[in-house]
């Protein structure tokens, strides 16, 4: 625990308020920094839902003072807000930042290609004009970025859209490409023609990419990647399946939730938000998403789309 001798941990019973006063002077004599506070609240926070398996709630206010007169119930109401504000801007940036992250990464893999290596006319222009596709989406996903964040099912239903799924899932092979080279990665695709589900082109891009990027992330060195789609009675079935450690059973659910982090995650970068996302896209055009064991061995994703 990061708390030291002369903090002041409070907690009434029958109430779902747990006070912390880091009132301890540390060896450098100065009042903590936010950071010192953020890194309490984030482990009290995790302890705390990892025991009752709650959604916490934090916040935190620096006190000049605390005697019989201050009102701690306004101070602790005052930074619970303060933390819910802070938590969502902190979502915000982190899906845009995810989301950015690969295009930004796709297109630096074919550039540098592009510079290396000896490339023919024809799978030089392949390239270029995948990497300017990802520009141009990247520029359009700071485009939207205002009207509806990526993460807010609330946001009301974009209008009415329909996209090739089969077209797209080619477009998202292209786009990780670069990423699956550097793990020496094979990804094989196999799209059923002219599938159209009702999904705006970039947001299925963007929940292809993302599931494809988990698929290499998690997949095994030198592996495979497979991904599908095709026609089923109540819509479309998109599945990438890989060669990874899989999702064990007592998973499944959460790792769809925002910024959780599975037992796989190890030390691979990341930040829990990706899965999230897909969820988020495929709920919102009225389908689902799920995981089970791929017979490839690893992970296998599957979402099922509406048809248009
Ligand atoms: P991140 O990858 O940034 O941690 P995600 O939301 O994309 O966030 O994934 C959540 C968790 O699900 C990951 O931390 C990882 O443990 C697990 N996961 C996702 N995809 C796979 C996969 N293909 N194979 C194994 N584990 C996976």
């Amino acid at each position: 625990m990061l708390l030291r001798r002369g903090d002041i941990a409070a907690h009434d019973r029958a109430s779902d308020i747990f006070a912390i006063a880091m009132t301890a002077r540390s060896r450098e004599r100065r009042a903590p920094l936010p950071a010192d506070v953020r890194a309490v609240l984030e482990r009290v926070a995790a302890a705390i839902a990892m025991r009752c398996d709650l959604r916490v709630e934090t916040g935190w206010a620096m006190l000049s003072r605390i005697d019989e007169r201050s009102d701690l119930c306004a101070e602790i109401a005052q930074a619970l807000e303060r933390g819910a504000r802070e938590r969502e801007r902190y979502e915000f940036f982190s899906a845009i930042g995810h989301e950015l992250r690969t295009p930004l990464t796709s297109i630096r893999g074919y550039l540098e290609t592009l510079i290396d290596e000896d490339v023919d006319p024809a799978t030089a222009r392949r390239f270029m004009e995948t990497a300017r596709r990802e520009a141009l989406r990247m520029a359009r996903l700071l485009d939207g970025m205002f009207e509806f964040s990526l993460l807010d099912l609330s946001g009301g239903s974009p209008a009415p859209q329909a996209c090739d799924v089969g077209a797209q899932l080619l477009q998202a092979c292209d786009v990780v490409a670069p990423l699956a080279a550097q793990r020496g990665i094979r990804i094989e695709p196999a799209a059923a023609p002219g599938v159209r589900v009702a999904l705006d082109a970039d947001a299925c891009l963007q929940m292809l990419v993302n599931l494809l990027d988990n698929a290499i992330k998690y997949g095994r060195e030198n592996g495979v990647v497979c991904a599908s789609v095709r026609k089923c009675e109540t819509g479309a079935i998109v599945s990438v399946d890989d060669d990874g450690p899989g999702i064990a059973s007592d998973e499944r659910e959460s790792i769809f939730a925002l910024r959780v982090r599975g037992a796989t995650a190890g030390a691979r970068p990341g930040t829990g938000i990706g899965l999230a996302i897909v969820k988020t896209i495929a709920e919102r055009a009225g389908g689902r998403i799920a995981v089970m064991q791929s017979p490839q061995g690893g992970a296998r994703f599957e979402a099922t789309l509406p048809l248009a």
